[in-house]
């Protein structure tokens, strides 16, 4: 049985035959990181070393962040956009700045940062997706959980956040782990606009999107023929030179990719 996750079945959205070169596969790819997905990983690390440590002076996380960055940052790393590395190094400053900004003194009883989870989709667990909550809240005096999310890529709109599958389905193996849960707040953080916006599901709206997500994973497991999917995407792919699309494709780098295409 495969564990699925929301990165995964997002891949085979965007394009099958990526999912095939990445999960069935697992051919090694072109790069191993774009530095989108390299600045996302390194902004999330420091703000979950804030609540790990209770950390609360700017100037420290601001220097962890540095620490961070200068350790982790590699030559492999790719750079699709006409921009420099010190565009998004400066990029992850202000993120991280203004995160601690409207957040300090973080004292919101995080009881959890890159909590693991399953959501069992059916009731014979024959369908299992894996996730990371990326900070966790309980408000004891109601037993109402927050679902926390950082973004570093583009704004959604409220009826895009009503809709999206990632923390809705976190929401699933929360109600399952712990006993009595009032309500759930799914938050997300924009980092890009300093935004944050908030949804909620109904229990009913679960059921529908655990029976649609068994559908996708049944389209999935019978799929015989992985069509290509070209488009601006493809620019951050790491399976171009094993793909005979891209080889058709006239790159162009100013357009931007999808809304939070990049986010775990
Ligand atoms: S280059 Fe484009 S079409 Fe080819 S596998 Fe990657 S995303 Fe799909």
């Amino acid at each position: 049985m495969a564990i699925y996750s929301h990165s995964r079945l997002s891949t085979f959205e965007q394009c099958a035959l990526k999912y095939k070169y990445k999960y069935l596969d697992k051919l090694p790819p072109d790069f191993e990181e774009s530095i989108e997905g390299f600045l996302g990983k390194k902004v999330h690390e420091v703000l979950q070393w804030i609540y790990d440590n209770n950390k609360n002076d700017l100037d420290e996380v601001i220097k962890y962040f540095i620490e961070l960055w200068n350790k982790d940052f590699n030559e492999n790393i790719k750079i699709v956009k006409d921009l420099s590395v010190d565009y998004y190094f400066n990029k992850g400053i202000r993120f991280i700045a203004n995160y601690y900004t409207k957040n300090y003194p973080f004292k919101d009883n995080t009881i959890a940062t890159e909590k693991k989870v399953y959501v069992s989709l059916d009731n014979n667990s024959k369908y299992k997706l894996l996730g990371y909550i990326d900070r966790l809240v309980l408000h004891k005096e109601t037993n109402i959980f927050e679902i926390h999310d950082y973004k570093t890529g583009s704004l959604k709109n409220q009826k895009e956040l009503d809709k999206d599958r990632q923390l809705a389905l976190y929401s699933i193996a929360i109600r399952e782990s712990f006993e009595n849960v009032n309500d759930i707040h799914l938050i997300w953080h924009f980092l890009d606009y300093n935004e944050l916006r908030v949804s909620k599901r109904t229990i009913g709206q679960l059921d529908t999107l655990r029976r649609d997500i068994i559908e996708l994973i049944k389209k999935i497991e019978n799929s015989v023929y992985f069509q290509p999917n070209p488009g601006a995407l493809c620019n951050w792919c790491e399976f171009q030179s094993y793909c005979p699309a891209f080889k058709k494709l006239t790159i162009k780098k100013d357009i931007e990719p999808d809304n939070g295409f990049f986010e775990k």
